[in-house]
């Protein structure tokens, strides 16, 4: 099986026997003459990598569309007091991809490009992940689109709030469990925990993961995401022979995620050249000091003000030279002509969907130059210590900390090796055969429960 990204693949499948004739929308979706309220880039980019799949695992045309459609999208009004006095309604949603492996699990994300495209892409996405390394989840996510800047605090607890008490006929601790995502914090996940609690009329934990610990949260949780990050670099760094004491690295978003990877590369030795985020970059050849980046951040909010010397272009961020390039903020950061400028020798993608299609063509062309971790495998850390909070809630039962990482740590080496191996076998990219992994197993799955009635 040859395969990978072959975007004018918009003809019929290679299931010739399939006599079904689809009309092709979206990028190569297997659907006849369906009206979808999904739409957008991002819903279309989950589309197309899916399609590319089902190519490569010869799914019938007919089963496509049960594997990919989100079961349930759920659209609210979220209306609340402003503090001015007057009111302000924000539309909030929350897509359930499939209930097919357990119950759904995603992040809550809080920002103005939110619409249920994106949330449906990145539910989409959930689903190949927990699939991969082996959770028993179907993918959810949800999102509110909101400027958060122009809320004050007590507005945005007022907005969490409301939008979880819209959200409580549809989700629950064996139905679908939230977490943090862009925009969103443990003290979000403690208010949408404490609303649905006082409707339940006692104290549900496992509602939420991504809390403060001494609510309920895990030890390890906040650090999950970025962590996984790094220890998958380093393991690739290991196969490459690279050592970490010679290699550079370049953050792009110092949110969570990219503020908790900076970290941990610079305590394996890794000298981090450049973080940024959606207005200011930093530029040290000589390696940034990132526990007092760390410090400036979580005393003044961000990285602007930390060094008018070290000041450099977000813009030019994502095509240092570097060892390993970590996209930490946003989908479709790298497009085809981003990627065919990159200068890195590993791409550790932690956001989700950080690179388009048209740069997988870039860089399945550029596969021996750059060793790329898909964001389905790269990122799952955060989603593999959700799963364990989610597990010692139920169980009232708490980990250690090194307990926590070294389960972790497991299971990302399990899901790794396992990738690489199946990208040898079947001769393709690093993601193609992360989401193949995935893919598959839902496929198994839905095909072994059978299709009701
Ligand atoms: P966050 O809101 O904490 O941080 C996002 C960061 O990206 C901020 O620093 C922001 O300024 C920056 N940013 C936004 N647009 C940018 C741009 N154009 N250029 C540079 N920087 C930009 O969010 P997060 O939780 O760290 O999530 C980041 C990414 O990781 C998202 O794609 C999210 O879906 C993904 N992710 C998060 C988790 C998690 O546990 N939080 C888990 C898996 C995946």
């Amino acid at each position: 099986m040859g395969a990978d990204y072959d975007l004018s693949k918009t003809g019929p499948s290679r299931n010739t026997d399939n006599v079904r004739r689809p009309d092709l929308v979206s990028g190569g979706v297997s659907r006849e003459t369906m009206m979808t309220v999904y739409s957008g880039p991002v819903f279309e980019m989950a589309a197309r990598q899916f399609n590319v799949i089902a190519d490569h695992l010869d799914i019938p045309l007919d089963e496509r569309d049960r594997i990919l459609m989100p079961k349930r999208a759920i659209t609210v009004s979220c209306p609340i007091h402003r503090d001015d006095g007057t009111v302000s309604v924000f539309e909030g949603y929350r897509v359930q991809h499939l209930l097919t492996m357990g119950p759904t699990k995603g992040g809550t994300r809080f920002a103005p490009s939110v619409d249920i495209g994106e949330v449906a892409a990145l539910a989409i996405w959930m689903s190949w992940k927990c699939a991969l390394v082996g959770l028993p989840y179907g993918g959810a996510k949800g999102g509110v689109n909101v400027d958060l800047a122009r809320l004050s605090r007590r507005e945005l607890e007022a907005l969490s709030r409301r939008y979880m008490q819209e959200m409580i006929p549809f989700v629950g601790p064996h139905t679908d469990v939230m977490a943090p995502d862009m925009g969103t914090n443990e003290q979000v996940m403690a208010w949408f925990m404490d609303t649905y609690s006082v409707y339940q009329g006692r104290t549900v934990t496992e509602i939420v993961t991504g809390k403060p610990v001494f609510s309920g949260g895990t030890l390890g949780r906040r650090e999950a995401t970025g962590r996984g990050v790094a220890y998958l670099a380093r393991r690739v760094m290991k196969e490459l022979n690279v050592a970490p004491q010679g290699a550079t690295a370049v953050v792009q978003g110092f949110g969570n995620v990219g503020s908790y990877a900076a970290l941990e590369l610079h305590r394996l030795g890794v000298k981090v050249i450049a973080v940024s985020n959606s207005t200011t970059a930093l530029h040290d050849p000589d390696g940034l000091d990132i526990p007092a980046l760390v410090r400036h951040v979580s005393a003044h909010g961000s990285i602007a003000g930390f060094s008018r010397e070290l000041a450099f272009d977000p813009a030019q961020v994502l095509t240092l030279p570097c060892t390993v390039l970590v996209p930490a903020a946003r989908e479709r950061a790298i497009d085809g002509a981003t990627a065919q400028n990159l200068k890195c020798r590993i791409l550790a993608e932690a956001a989700n969907g950080p690179t388009t299609p048209e740069a997988d063509l870039v860089l399945e062309r550029r596969r021996d130059e750059i060793f790329v971790i898909p964001d389905i495998l790269c990122n799952s850390g955060g989603v593999i210590v959700s799963y364990f909070e989610w597990v010692q809630d139920l169980q009232q039962l708490f980990w250690d900390e090194d307990e926590v990482m070294r389960r972790e740590y497991q299971i990302l080496d399990r899901a790794f090796d396992q990738m690489l191996a199946r990208a040898g076998a079947d001769a393709v990219s690093h993601r193609t055969a992360a989401m193949a992994i995935g893919v598959e197993k839902v496929r198994a799955t839905k095909n072994v429960r059978g299709l009701f009635p």
